[in-house]
């Protein structure tokens, strides 16, 4: 089988690195290209990479020689994207108009009225959305967009529960690693022995983003469809858009001192009569049984279970939960009843696997094995 060429831009960041290893022996793509900034342009990836994963670099890819991030010498037909915020929104928008598509890491088209921002259990039709970028662009590029790695892990744990009950409000308190920051991210003398209560626009994505994963895409035809038709007409484009979940969200997120993997404290209202609210084993339920297109389609990166349910009173734990099923599920444990809100609980996800490349490459899959590439 010929394998899909893919470049990875910001492929000497921590999420590159990751990108490396769930790339390297991929069934469907192969990583011809890999690109970075002035500073590592024309290196070695081997030499260029300050690389922190515990594994080897393949040894093919750590004599490729690393690109500038520009479409004109990036070839590849799809395209990771890893770059920092403040270049990656018109990069990537270059991509696209050169044909190629761009399965985005960053955050600049995340809220884009025409960017598919995708967790493929939870809202894969929006990927409908990539249609009306491909006729703004005229080619067949686009950007699809995977959300926040706190965002990500939210929203699978929410998603049993809306998709099942109907949310009304959610509070939710992060705890962030430091590789969320990227290399070098905080500095250790502002983060040894410390816990600090701001991250720069963390809130606002958390609050924002949640609730379009959790949308619903309106539009003709696209009610009624289970995934988008690549053969959609104009007109049916023209209406397509997603409607954001009623529900409010409130966030705290704080970055603490632990490497890899954010937990998150979650309490929730449910929509509907105080008598219709569900029960305890009613929640266990839909955490225990959430499954999506990833495991009916046997995606190579999906995890078995999306969303794992911990009964032990002391799980989820950062350091024993975050890799469960590759790093791509959300742990979640400590369902009780919430004497403000109906009921609170723990969460927590891998940040650079499912909160990040593991996402975009699950949503590249996706696209693959739905005939989008
Ligand atoms: P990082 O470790 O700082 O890596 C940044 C990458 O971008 C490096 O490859 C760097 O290349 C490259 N780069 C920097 N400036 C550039 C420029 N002007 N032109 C081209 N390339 C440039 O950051 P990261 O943690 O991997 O994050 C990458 C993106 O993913 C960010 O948008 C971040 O917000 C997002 N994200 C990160 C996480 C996470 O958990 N870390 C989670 C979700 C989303 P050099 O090595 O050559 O400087």
């Amino acid at each position: 089988m010929n394998k899909i060429p893919v470049a990875i831009l910001g492929a000497t960041g921590l999420v590159g690195q990751r990108f490396i290893t769930l790339l390297a022996n991929h069934p469907w793509f192969e990583i011809a290209e890999l690109a970075a900034s002035d500073n590592s342009v024309g290196k070695k990836y081997g030499d260029a990479a300050k690389w922190q994963l515990p594994f080897e670099i393949p040894e093919q890819l750590a004599q490729m020689i690393v690109l500038p991030c520009d479409p004109a010498r990036v070839q590849a037909p799809l395209v990771f994207s890893a770059l920092p915020t403040d270049i990656a929104g018109e990069l990537e928008v270059a991509f696209a108009k050169r044909g190629a598509i761009v399965s985005s890491n960053a955050s600049p088209h995340r809220m884009d009225a025409d960017v598919p921002l995708v967790i493929p259990e939870v809202n894969p039709e929006h990927l409908a959305l990539a249609e009306i970028q491909k006729q703004k662009y005229a080619s067949n590029g686009y950007i699809i967009c995977n959300g926040n790695c706190t965002t990500i892990h939210l929203a699978l744990g929410l998603a049993p529960l809306h998709k099942r009950f109907g949310l009304k409000k959610v509070l939710v308190t992060s705890m962030q690693a430091l590789s969320g920051a990227g290399y070098p991210g905080v500095a250790s003398l502002d983060i040894i022995d410390n816990v600090v209560p701001y991250i720069g626009g963390e809130e606002e994505k958390v609050e924002e983003e949640t609730v379009k994963f959790l949308g619903r895409l309106k539009g003709n035809q696209t009610d009624k469809m289970n995934m988008p038709s690549l053969q959609s007409s104009v007109s049916a484009l023209e209406t397509i858009s997603v409607e954001y979940a009623d529900i409010r969200v409130s966030a705290h997120c704080n970055r603490v001192a632990t490497r890899d993997g954010h937990m998150e404290t979650v309490s929730v209202e449910f929509a509907g009569d105080a008598d219709a609210k569900p029960k305890y084993a009613d929640i266990v339920a839909a955490f225990d049984e959430f499954r999506g297109l990833p495991q009916e389609l046997a995606l190579p990166l999906a995890p078995n279970r999306p969303t794992v349910y911990r009964r032990e009173k002391d799980r989820p734990q950062l350091k024993l939960d975050r890799d469960a099923e590759k790093g791509m599920a959300t742990i979640i444990g400590r369902l009780r009843e919430c004497n403000v809100m109906d009921y609170k609980f723990v969460l927590l996800g891998h940040n650079t696997l499912r909160g990040a490349a593991g996402a975009t490459v699950l949503n590249a899959e996706l696209l693959y094995a739905q005939e989008m590439l």
